[in-house]
């Protein structure tokens, strides 16, 4: 009944409720660092947005999204004509590769990385092509990437900072890659972690826009701006793609207070400096301990930290639960991702962890 493609892949099994598990296992407080979501909440003049915005809900939001698409736009100095706005990043990816995928057709990417640009492919019948990252550095093999394309490659989905390593691409590497691939084949750079990217070698994309029409940039509220659960993202894309992905893109995928939270969210660029700051500083807290204790890391420009436990990772998974610390397994064998949260949310979880490495 259902299209073959759906055969090998399974539903997305949500995490239970926070306050179900807190309940289950008689903990006075759960700390979730397994999203990748910020710490600090939102910047006030969200809330302060919110509190107001009740008031017109009966009425469709605007399906464009105008206001927030200008914002986005003069924030970026692009035109508010190349801005998708989606419901989140997983909105956007779905709607590129449900516009652009056919069966036969096949993706490049790096392995690990985001499940949804794989997910997606496989679901338009599309077959995916990972390049695995270095193992030693962690960082992703753009030029193995740019040798994988062949006839049938349609996207390369650059996820950078990449989820899960942390790890970046440099501008250098990212203007080969642009350089070495035709242009009919994609080039997304999902920057969803972008504003937590402190080395000096990562790339200003949007410098990149108007030599390459094949480049597409993503970014997100859901992470920096602490908007995960509105529900709101967006994409720089290039004018051939517009009005196929606006066919695709569902008329309100947005939600008008979304994109009014998210017009306020930008306006608080110094919320955003004070999160990237103590992003900084929590990652040293992870650094030392890690470091310490002689554990493999990659150096992360991201809100998060991927390393090797050198033990079972699912194992370790349930026993910081069992101490109200929820963190990511099921990456690679051994591995944990655990995101930064505030000083004392990564001390503590840093002790969890130290203690049950103890008994190991
Ligand atoms: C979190 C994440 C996203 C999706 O975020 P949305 O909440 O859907 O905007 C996209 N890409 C990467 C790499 C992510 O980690």
């Amino acid at each position: 009944m259902v299209k073959s493609s759906l055969n090998t892949l399974s539903a997305y099994k949500p995490g239970k409720p926070l306050e179900e598990v807190r309940r289950e296992l008689g903990l006075k407080k759960i700390t979730k660092l397994a999203s990748n979501e910020n710490p600090f909440g939102t910047s006030k003049s969200v809330t302060r947005i919110l509190n107001e915005g009740a008031t017109s809900l009966s009425y469709y939001p605007d399906g464009a999204g105008r206001i927030l698409r200008e914002n986005i736009a003069a924030f970026h100095g692009v035109s508010t004509d190349k801005i998708l706005l989606g419901s989140g990043l997983d909105d956007v990816i779905q709607i590129i590769s449900r516009a652009v995928l056919e069966p036969g057709d096949n993706i490049i990417e790096a392995a690990p990385t985001f499940s949804q640009y794989s997910l997606h492919a496989t679901i338009e019948g599309a077959e995916t092509i990972r390049i695995p990252v270095n193992e030693a550095t962690g960082k992703s093999d753009l030029t193995a990437m740019a040798s994988a394309v062949n006839t049938r490659t349609k996207i390369i989905w650059l996820c950078n900072p990449n989820n899960p390593t942390g790890t970046i691409s440099s501008q250098q590497e990212v203007l080969t890659l642009l350089e070495s691939v035709p242009n009919d084949v994609l080039i997304i750079s999902d920057e969803a972690y972008f504003e937590y990217a402190t080395s000096a070698e990562y790339p200003d994309t949007f410098a990149l826009l108007d030599r390459f029409p094949n480049l597409i940039i993503m970014r997100t509220f859901s992470k920096i701006y602490g908007l995960a659960g509105l529900r709101i993202g967006y994409a720089i894309i290039p004018d051939p793609l517009i009005e196929p992905l606006n066919i695709v893109r569902l008329p309100f995928n947005t939600s008008s207070i979304a994109q009014s939270a998210a017009t306020a969210a930008l306006s608080d660029q110094a919320f955003v400096e004070k999160c990237i700051d103590a992003n900084t500083k929590g990652l040293q807290q992870w650094y030392d301990f890690l470091d310490e204790r002689s554990l493999t890391y990659y150096k992360s420009d991201a809100n998060f930290i991927f390393f090797d436990t050198k033990h079972d990772a699912t194992e370790l998974f349930n026993q910081l639960l069992q101490k109200g610390y929820i963190v990511r397994a099921g990456l690679r064998p051994n591995w944990l991702r655990i995101t930064i949260g505030s000083a004392s949310e990564n001390r503590a979880c840093i002790q969890a962890l130290a203690s049950i490495l103890d008994t190991k």
